[in-house]
């Protein structure tokens, strides 16, 4: 039996969450299931294995800009997390480690997007992106700006 080393608290009821193991190609992955809401928690590419859509996974983890609309905080890292949306489905996303909250029934509302072929809104998508290149701009000049005052 494989084991992840914390176990953690689920982000909704702070109740400890129970390990499952599950087989998948290659070696098993260990999720975490929320025994009161049943909730599942995703370590970074977990969501893949499982889903085994990687343009579905990855449009619900990566570009995903710097807003926090969600309240969650990250059970893993305690990072702020975000909410992204796969049509009607939101899933909670950690911005700092990309793992992913889903809420009961929310795997199976994925599955059911990725059999059907998945391909997202690039509209919204791009619009994270150019927020995440704003901000970082910002963020350049602001540096440039205290150099210049510190120098
Ligand atoms: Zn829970
Ligand atoms: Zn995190």
């Amino acid at each position: 039996m494989l084991s992840k080393n914390n176990k953690i608290d689920c982000p909704r009821c702070w109740v400890k969450m129970n390990q499952t193991e599950i087989n998948v190609l290659g070696p098993n992955i260990i999720i975490d299931v929320c025994p009161k809401c049943n909730g599942v928690w995703f370590d970074k590419g977990e969501l893949n294995k499982i889903l085994k859509d990687r343009k579905l996974s990855d449009y619900l983890t990566k570009d995903i800009g710097t807003q926090t609309k969600s309240k969650l905080v990250c059970p893993r890292c305690g990072g702020l997390m975000d909410i992204e949306n796969a049509e009607e489905l939101e899933v909670d996303v950690c911005l700092n480690c990309n793992g992913v909250w889903l809420d009961q029934g929310e795997l199976e509302g994925l599955k059911t997007k990725s059999e059907k072929g998945f391909h997202g809104n690039k509209e919204e998508k791009a619009l994270e992106k150019w927020e995440e290149m704003v901000k970082k701009n910002r963020e350049s000049s602001f540096n440039r700006f205290i150099r210049k005052i510190t120098r």
